[in-house]
């Protein structure tokens, strides 16, 4: 049995162009996501994981399947964090602990395209927060992630070269510079509770 499946994204692939591309979401959702989800069902088929919500299969496993577990987490994250029409800054509380770590929304972003463009590699660079409501931003290696740490991830830019090298070759700078004129912060406002 699959136990998971690729779910449709709530926007047309050409919807967050000239951001994202349409083949960009063909081959990161379709081919890559959807390799993440296959590889996770075939390891957990007959094996006690297969009755496990997937984020307990993330924060409880190691290896190769942590690795597609977590990845498959992150990727369902990451693509539900954009529309072509959201809100493109935060309110609210949650602009309000940002003011309060960072000083402002401008110099927030400064510092996590910073650590974007300084992570060594593939992985991730994420928003979090703890059970304060205190925000951090953490840089993590190929398929890290915040539920690792029992943080609460709110927000996440992929840099693997397969997030960006369709569109944007090597210019990785470029790409996460972009990622914010696609993010809904609504969606962000509401993992922060
Ligand atoms: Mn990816």
């Amino acid at each position: 049995m699959k136990k998971y499946q690729l779910p449709p994204l709530p926007y047309n692939d050409s919807d967050l162009y000239p951001v994202i591309s349409a083949e960009t979401i063909t081959f990161h959702y379709g081919k890559h996501t959807q390799g993440y989800i296959d590889k996770l069902n075939a390891l957990i088929a007959g094996t006690s994981y297969e009755a496990l919500p997937l984020e307990t299969i993330v924060k409880t496993s190691d290896g190769a399947l942590f690795n597609n577990a977590a990845q498959a987490w992150n990727h369902l994250f990451y693509f539900a964090s954009f529309s072509p029409t959201g809100h493109r800054a935060p309110r609210g509380k949650l602009a309000a602990a940002i003011d309060k770590q960072w000083g402002s929304f401008a110099r927030f972003q400064e510092l996590f395209e910073a650590e974007a463009v300084a992570l060594f590699g593939s992985g991730w660079i994420w928003l979090c927060a703890d059970n304060k409501g205190e925000l951090a931003i953490f840089p993590e290696s190929n398929a890290g992630t915040p539920l690792s740490r029992g943080l609460i991830p709110l927000l996440a830019f992929d840099v693997w070269e397969h997030a960006y090298y369709i569109d944007y070759r090597n210019r990785r700078a470029e790409h996460v510079n972009r990622l914010w004129d696609i993010i809904d912060w609504t969606v962000i406002e509401k993992r922060y509770v």
